[in-house]
């Protein structure tokens, strides 16, 4: 005999921890099945450790999707105040980093405490350890096959995730689902990821591994101003995770290595105020020492700033502001923060997340075509597109 629920949410991270405590509140009897050995694996190793659970200047801006429009229904009713009015209810103490980019003071641990604290008063059953094997429709709405039996429901929600870290229990059991019911999928592919290099472009930055500086990268149209961490495999850091999103193998991708400055201005100062001074000296003023003099063994030619004509100051200036970085590709869902593409918005609403031909399947989260900027954005799409779906289950 299946036991019956009004709601059953598979998946308990960010967004189905959210829908379920949300339709819980209205009244809904609610079951969330988590395959993993406990819910909210991904919110306590974010942030390193202290979860960046939402961003202040949150806009629909800041997403990534075929359809950018999708997202700003649920993001308009679900905002970051709803959510840090949440957290200071449970008395959690939290700090702005930068830009907008809300930490926990303590730990994650305090942010998934309070969601299942949330849970169970409003009476969510929540079930770990439990995987679903087999979902199908019938009169009475979903019946689900799990390994603790059979359970049905007239609203399913998928809040399954991404393909992001499997050793976290990311499966791409949410996308079967969409397909099984009829729903299209945008190709997938690791988002907010470090971008590998190979072959003598490797070998020029090997050991300089460690190295941070900061930078403006930029992919066509997209660029971003912030950290670039030198790796043993290539490049990190948060400006080059952030154009990651945008790059893909092949693209254009270049870095300024003086954002916020005019080059050509600044070499013609230098080469007034010290003319005999070598280029590494003049550039490891604005730069790490022996990133400086890897620009000038293998790109730039050494010498004397003197003996540069403006048009050769050009030519550095344009180097150093539009610096070539030709990335083999990616480091992939091993250690990506999120996944692009997934289930097509177009298939959904965007105003409580349903399906348009399946009434009362639900798709939250990072499933759903819709990914976030590095900053505490994907965590506010998913409490968003949670509450949203917890509000109309
Ligand atoms: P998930 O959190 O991935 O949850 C999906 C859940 O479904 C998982 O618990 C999974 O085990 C479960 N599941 C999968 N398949 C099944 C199945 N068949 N049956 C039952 N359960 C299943 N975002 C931010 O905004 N701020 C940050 O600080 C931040 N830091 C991050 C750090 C790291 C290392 C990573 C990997 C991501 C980070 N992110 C951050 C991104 C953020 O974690 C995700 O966008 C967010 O967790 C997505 O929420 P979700 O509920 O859709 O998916």
């Amino acid at each position: 005999m299946a036991r019956s629920f009004d709601v059953v949410v598979i998946g308990g991270g960010a967004a189905g921890l959210m829908c379920a405590l949300t339709a819980g509140q209205r009244g809904r009897r609610v079951l969330l099945v988590e395959h993993a050995n406990r819910v909210g694996k991904k919110i306590l190793m974010s942030g390193g450790g202290r979860c960046n659970f939402t961003n202040t200047g949150t806009s629909p801006a800041n997403y990534l999707s075929a359809n950018p429009h999708f997202c700003k229904s649920a993001l308009a009713r679900y905002t970051p105040a709803d959510f840090i009015a949440m957290v200071e209810r449970h008395g959690i103490a939290y700090h702005e980093k930068e830009l907008g980019q809300l930490f926990c003071d303590e730990s994650s641990k305090l942010i998934v405490r309070m969601l299942v604290d949330e849970c169970s008063a409003a009476g969510v059953d929540i079930q770990t350890g439990c995987s679903v094997e087999s979902v199908s429709q019938g009169d009475g709405g979903f019946q689900l096959r799990t390994s603790i039996g059979s359970v049905s429901s007239p609203s399913l929600v998928v809040a399954s995730g991404g393909l992001s870290i499997p050793s976290m229990g990311a499966t791409g059991f949410g996308y079967q689902l969409a397909q099984q019911f009829g729903h299209q999928l945008l190709p997938t592919r690791a988002g907010l990821v470090p971008l590998t290099l190979s072959g003598k472009h490797q070998q020029r930055f090997a050991d300089l591994s460690g190295l941070s500086l900061p930078v403006q990268a930029r992919c066509g149209k997209q660029s971003f101003r912030n950290f670039m961490l030198v790796t043993h495999r290539g490049i990190s850091g948060p400006a080059i995770l952030q154009i990651s999103s945008y790059w893909q193998a092949g693209d254009d991708l270049r870095l300024d290595l003086l954002p916020g400055e005019d080059a050509l201005a600044w070499l013609l100062e230098q080469q007034r105020q010290r003319p005999a001074a070598e280029l590494k000296t003049v550039l490891a003023e604005a730069l790490p020492k022996r990133f400086a003099q890897r620009l000038c063994e293998v790109w730039l030619p050494n010498r004397p700033i003197r003996q540069f004509n403006q048009p050769q100051l050009r030519e550095v200036a344009s180097l150093l502001q539009a610096f070539p970085l030709v990335a083999s590709g990616t480091e992939g869902y091993r250690t990506a923060e999120v996944t692009l593409g997934g289930v097509d918005t177009d298939g959904i609403s965007s105003s409580t997340l349903q399906s348009k031909n399946v009434p009362g399947l639900f798709f939250i989260g990072e499933v759903v075509d819709v990914t976030g900027w590095l900053g505490g954005y994907n965590f506010q799409w998913a409490w968003a597109s949670g509450h949203a779906a917890g509000q109309a289950v």
